[in-house]
């Protein structure tokens, strides 16, 4: 018998028992480190009430998640308030999806969890390169005395993989030193507040296994005020779907990804949780469709 039953805790479309699934979304509600205004750990809460408001098709990229095989295994349960914990827990679980040859999908939450999923996927896969969408640099060596931060979390990600490995788009805000790091001492590659080189790079990256992180503060913030640390100066959504169709026509091979730092209280008509829905739908069909 058809159910008239359905579950609103989980996300649309994303309703495959694990087992059968290639790529498993999570949330990680944790927003520990965040410096300015917390309320991340929210997000993807919000976002599986919000994302019935979305079709399960996407006419940009004529894909459906009813195509597809995608799990939705909820929240991790996290030991709040202790950060080095909570990112064992991350690790722990990410390693095991990994470990299981499926793609894991991480809803943030604040972008110190992207340390924890990547370094997993990292140690399972070794040749790893990360695409890095942010306004902020993310390259400090510490913040507020902590080595571990989300505004330390790519330069703690470089540690692990060294130079010629990271590339940062949308980049406007953060301090000298960073930029330095970054552009002068070639240490990652980084496009300043834009992604104007997006294709050309992505073509560089043929066949390789990438991680991808994204950071939705590099949307505008008149476009997506919903975030802790929300920066003027960034891409709109449009120019978000160009590199959508970049990455699904290129011959990338994502073995991870996250989109971060939707903060959804901070935007009260919702709007910035609509757009954290659908570049969740947008991405996840992508990778799906790479699986065939
Ligand atoms: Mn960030
Ligand atoms: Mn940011």
């Amino acid at each position: 018998m058809k159910s008239n039953f359905y579950h609103i805790n989980t996300f649309m479309g994303m309703d495959k028992s694990y087992e059968e699934s290639n790529l498993i979304v999570f949330g990680v509600g944790f927003d520990g480190t965040t410096s300015n205004r917390p309320g991340a750990r929210f997000a993807s809460s919000s976002m599986r009430k919000e994302f019935y408001g979305l079709e399960t098709y996407s006419p940009f990229l004529d894909l459906d998640l009813e195509d597809y095989n995608i799990c939705d295994y909820g929240d991790l349960e996290i030991s709040v308030g202790d950060t080095e914990q909570v990112l064992k827990e991350i690790y722990d679980e990410t390693a095991s999806i990994v470990e299981d040859l499926k793609v894991p999908f991480m809803i943030g939450g604040e972008h110190l969890v992207t340390l924890a999923a990547f370094k997993a996927v990292y140690e399972k896969y070794n040749d790893v390169y990360v695409i890095h969408f942010d306004a902020h640099t993310d390259l400090r060596e510490e913040y507020n005395n902590n080595k571990n931060s989300h505004a330390t979390v790519i330069k703690r990600v470089w540690d692990i993989v060294g130079d010629d490995k990271i590339f940062q788009f949308g980049i406007r805000s953060g301090t000298r030193e960073e930029f330095k790091f970054a552009i002068e001492q070639k240490h990652t590659y980084m496009e300043v507040g834009g992604i104007n080189t997006f294709e050309k790079i992505i073509n560089k990256l043929n066949g390789k296994n990438v991680y991808l992180t994204v950071d939705l503060d590099v949307l505008d913030a008149s476009v997506f005020p919903g975030t802790g640390t929300p920066e003027p100066g960034g891409i709109n959504y449009r120019e978000f779907q160009d590199i959508f169709k970049i990455i699904k026509k290129s011959n990338i091979n994502i073995v991870g990804c996250d989109i971060v730092e939707l903060s959804p209280d901070y935007d009260t008509t919702g709007v910035s949780t609509v757009i954290a829905c659908k570049v969740l739908r947008e991405l996840c069909l992508i990778i799906s469709s790479k699986f065939r």
